[in-house]
């Protein structure tokens, strides 16, 4: 007698993403704009690689940088996607809850405003804004040079300013804006950010001691596991990565430019999922009725 299996009788497996509607499916495609002091950059990205479908599409921040102003520039790269969708974006400041709640690079009237606000009502669409170490950090994490890594690591972008991200076994401490802090009577960020060295013409060694310094400061502050060094200047850190001697790793970003749209778009997408009632309990509330 021939044996029946079990995967001829029984019923195909539904996925449960065939039962839902169009409109109900998460996306995967998202929209990152990345928000910084010169320009205003955004990209689809495919959330589940980590990668940009689209080319990035670039327009100069406007000056002054108001949020009325900035909030028109946002909008008009959305117009360029024709994108409807929901939306991560950067913001170079304290973001708590989507709120801006500093400005060091940007105009002083972001300080307490409604940044996921002022954007919705903008564009029509939602958003998740955070900070732009952060999401650097979320997207090096997620699938970068800090996958898969446990411990306490931070992200250390420099540039116009300097950001940084702390992670403790993958989970995001927001907002430590660490390069603010003072090492020998000085604060940081003027001191040794990327535009300090451009603007005084520093060179590769002169700058470099100056990130030794700052980086055997939070060495001894945070024993962390692992430096990751994100923001333009990344790609060039075989000319003064060999001046920062600390005991911790530290590794130059691998999703260099295109860190913060990608971590942007990565915890919108997030966000996105949290929001949706999971299939399971919808299958419970229908089962109650
Ligand atoms: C800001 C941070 C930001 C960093 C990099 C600093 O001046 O205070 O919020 O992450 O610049 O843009």
């Amino acid at each position: 007698m021939s044996r029946v299996s079990l995967r001829q009788i029984l019923p195909k497996p539904t996925q449960v993403s065939d039962t839902l509607p169009a409109m109900a499916r998460p996306r995967v495609n998202l929209l990152g704009v990345d928000i910084g002091g010169s320009g205003i950059k955004g990209a689809l990205v495919n959330t589940r690689k980590g990668e940009l479908t689209t080319e990035r599409y670039r327009i100069p921040t406007p000056q002054p940088s108001t949020p009325d102003a900035v909030a028109k520039t946002v909008k008009n790269i959305i117009e360029h996607f024709d994108y409807n969708g929901p939306v991560g974006c950067t913001f170079p400041a304290v973001v708590r809850r989507g709120v801006t709640l500093s400005a060091a690079n940007v105009d002083d009237a972001w300080i307490g405003t409604d940044a996921d606000a002022l954007f919705e009502e903008a564009t029509g669409l939602p958003f998740t804004v955070m900070n732009d170490a952060d999401a650097a950090g979320v997207a090096e994490m997620t699938f970068g040079a800090g996958k898969d890594q446990s411990g306490t690591v931070f992200m250390i972008t420099l540039g116009t300013g300097i950001g940084t991200a702390l992670f403790v076994d993958g989970v995001l401490v927001p907002n430590t804006e660490l390069g603010h802090i003072h090492y020998k009577g000085r604060e940081v960020e003027p001191w040794a950010s990327d535009r300090t060295r451009e603007e005084k013409d520093l060179s590769w060694k002169k700058w470099g001691k100056r990130l030794n310094k700052y980086f055997t400061y939070l060495d001894a502050l945070f024993s962390p596991d692992l430096f990751i060094v994100g923001g333009g200047v990344s790609k060039k850190s075989d000319k003064y990565f060999k001046y920062i001697k600390t005991d911790t790793p530290v590794v130059p970003a691998e999703l260099l430019n295109e860190a913060g749209i990608v971590g942007a778009a990565t915890r919108a997408a997030g966000r996105q999922a949290a929001r949706r009632p999971s299939a399971a309990s919808k299958r419970t509330s229908r089962s109650r009725k």
